[in-house]
C-alpha cells in the first residue's frame, strides 16, 4: 500500500485555471509521488496516514532554471569583474583544476543551499555531469542537467558532446523520473556554427531540449556582429536553433525584432537578474518580454557570479528592476514574479505538465513557509509577502516527488556538516596557487 501523507496548513497556494488560488484551511493528501487530493479540510482517521504535517503556508517549490551548481566552490573567489575578464582570468583557470569529486561536493553544497531556500528543481550546465546526477539522486531534488559544450577546439568539442549523449542515455528520466537531461552548448561565442549544427542533430536524434547562454553582454553582441555580421539571436535563428526546444539563459541585450523572434519561436527564457547586475552585464528587458507573453522563468546563475542561489532574492529583483527602469510600479506585479519563480520553471525546462502546480494529479513538489514572523506581519496578502517581504530562510519544509527533504529546517537526505567540511577543504586546495 502506498504511504499517505496529510498536510493541513493555514493556507495553500493552489493552482486553478492558470492562476494561483489561495485556499484557507484546506488540506492536501499525497500518495507516493502524487497529490491525490487538494481541497476543503475533512475529518480523517489519522491512522490512515504515515505522517501529518501542519504549517502556515504550502506553496509550489521554487524552480531555478539556470545555474552551475558546483561553482559554489568559487563563491567569493572572483568578484567585481566584468564577465569576459572574470571567465578568462579567474574562472576558467580555476575550473581547469576541478576533478570529478570536486564537482560532486560542490553540487552537493549547491543542493543543500537550494533545498534550504525552498528550491525543489534546478537546471544545471557544467561538466562531469554524472557526478551532479549522482548528487541529485542521493539528495532527492529534481533537476534538468546539461553538459556544458564548448566547440572552439574541435576534438574537445566532440568528446564533450559524446559525454552529453551518454548523460542522456544513462540519466534521462532516472531517479524516479526526477532527473532529465538537455544538451548544453555554452554560447554562440564558444560554439562555432558547425558544432551547433551537430548539437541540433543530436538533440533531434535523442529528443531532448537545448540549454544555452544567449545575448548576455554587449561585448558578445559586438563580437558576433564582427564575426558573423549578425547578433547572436539572429545568428542562431538563421542556423535553425529555435526550431528545437530551447531554454535560453540571460537574453539581456535584445532588439524589438529579436524579442518578436523569441516569442514566435516559443523560446523559453531563464532570466538571471542578480548575476546580470553583479557582472555588470545589464538588465534584461523583462517588461517587454512579459508584454509579448514570452515564457520567462528565473535562474540564479552560478554562485560565483550571484553569489547565492536564493530564489526569493531573485524573484524580488525580477519584480523591482523593471519597475525602477520604466518608472512604472505596475510592471511585474507580485503574482507575476511568483509565477516566474515557480510555475513557469518546469515549463521552461520542458518537463511533464504534472510538475509545478499544486493541484490534484500533480507531482508532490512543495514547500511549507512559516508566516508567523515579524517581517511577515500583519498578513494582508500572502503573495505580496512572499515576493516583497519573505526570506529564503522562512522555508520550513521541502518535499520533492512526495519525499520530505527538509523538515524544521533540518536536511534529511544529505549530511550538511560533512558537505560544509568537504567543500571548504576542496575550495581551499583548488584556489591555492591561483591569483
Ligand atoms: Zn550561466
Amino acid at each position: 500500500m502506498l504511504k499517505k501523507i496529510l498536510i493541513q496548513p493555514d493556507y495553500i497556494l493552489a493552482w486553478e485555471n492558470e492562476n494561483f488560488k489561495l485556499v484557507s484551511f484546506g488540506e492536501i493528501i499525497i500518495e507516493g509521488d502524487e497529490i491525490t487530493y487538494l481541497g476543503p479540510r475533512r475529518e480523517h482517521n489519522r491512522k490512515k496516514f504515515s505522517k501529518t504535517i501542519k504549517g502556515d503556508l504550502v506553496m509550489p517549490g521554487f524552480v531555478n532554471t539556470h545555474t552551475h551548481a558546483a561553482m559554489t566552490l568559487f563563491r567569493g573567489y572572483a568578484d567585481d569583474m566584468p564577465l569576459l575578464e572574470w571567465l578568462g582570468e579567474k574562472i576558467w583557470p580555476a575550473e581547469a583544476k576541478l576533478k570529478k569529486d570536486d564537482i560532486y561536493w560542490g553540487s552537493m553544497l549547491a543542493i543543500c543551499e537550494m533545498i534550504k531556500g525552498g528550491t525543489t528543481c534546478f537546471a544545471d550546465m557544467y561538466f562531469h555531469m554524472e557526478e551532479v546526477a549522482r548528487a541529485c539522486t542521493e539528495a532527492g531534488i529534481r533537476a534538468s542537467l546539461a553538459q556544458g559544450l564548448i566547440g572552439t577546439d574541435k576534438l574537445k568539442g566532440s568528446i564533450s558532446l559524446k559525454k552529453n549523449e551518454n548523460l542522456v542515455r544513462n540519466w534521462h528520466k532516472a531517479g524516479e523520473g526526477r532527473i532529465t537531461v538537455m544538451l548544453g552548448p555554452h554560447a554562440p561565442y564558444t560554439c562555432p556554427p558547425e558544432f551547433l549544427q551537430k548539437i541540433m542533430k543530436t538533440a533531434e536524434k535523442l529528443e531532448v531540449p537545448i540549454h544555452i547562454h544567449l545575448a548576455e553582454t554587449r561585448k558578445e553582441i559586438e563580437e558576433s556582429l564582427q564575426t558573423y555580421g549578425k547578433t547572436p539571436i539572429k545568428f542562431v535563428d538563421d542556423l535553425g536553433l529555435f526550431e528545437h526546444n530551447i531554454l535560453a539563459a540571460h537574453c539581456v541585450h535584445l532588439s524589438r525584432e529579436e524579442i518578436d523572434i523569441l516569442a514566435e519561436k516559443k523560446v523559453a527564457i531563464a532570466h538571471n537578474p542578480g548575476s546580470n547586475l553583479k557582472l555588470g552585464s545589464g538588465i534584461a528587458p523583462l517588461a517587454d518580454l512579459l508584454e509579448k507573453e514570452l515564457l520567462v522563468s528565473l535562474g540564479t546563475d552560478g554562485a560565483a557570479s550571484n553569489n547565492n542561489l536564493d530564489m526569493v532574492e531573485e524573484m524580488r529583483l525580477a519584480s523591482l528592476l523593471p519597475k525602477g527602469l520604466k518608472e512604472n510600479a505596475t510592471i511585474a506585479p507580485a503574482e507575476i514574479a511568483l509565477k516566474l519563480a515557480t510555475i513557469n520553471g518546469p515549463k521552461a525546462l520542458f518537463l511533464d505538465e504534472t510538475v509545478g502546480p499544486l493541484k490534484k494529479g500533480a507531482k508532490a513538489d512543495l514547500i511549507v513557509v512559516q508566516l508567523k514572523k515579524p517581517h511577515l506581519f500583519p498578513l494582508h496578502d500572502v503573495v505580496a509577502h512572499l515576493v516583497y517581504s519573505a526570506a529564503a530562510s522562512d522555508v520550513d519544509l521541502v518535499m520533492v516527488n512526495g519525499k520530505i527533504l527538509m523538515e524544521k529546517r533540518e536536511l534529511l537526505t544529505v549530511d550538511e556538516e560533512k558537505i560544509l567540511f568537504e567543500t571548504q577543504k576542496r575550495a581551499t586546495k583548488l584556489l591555492a596557487g591561483l591569483n
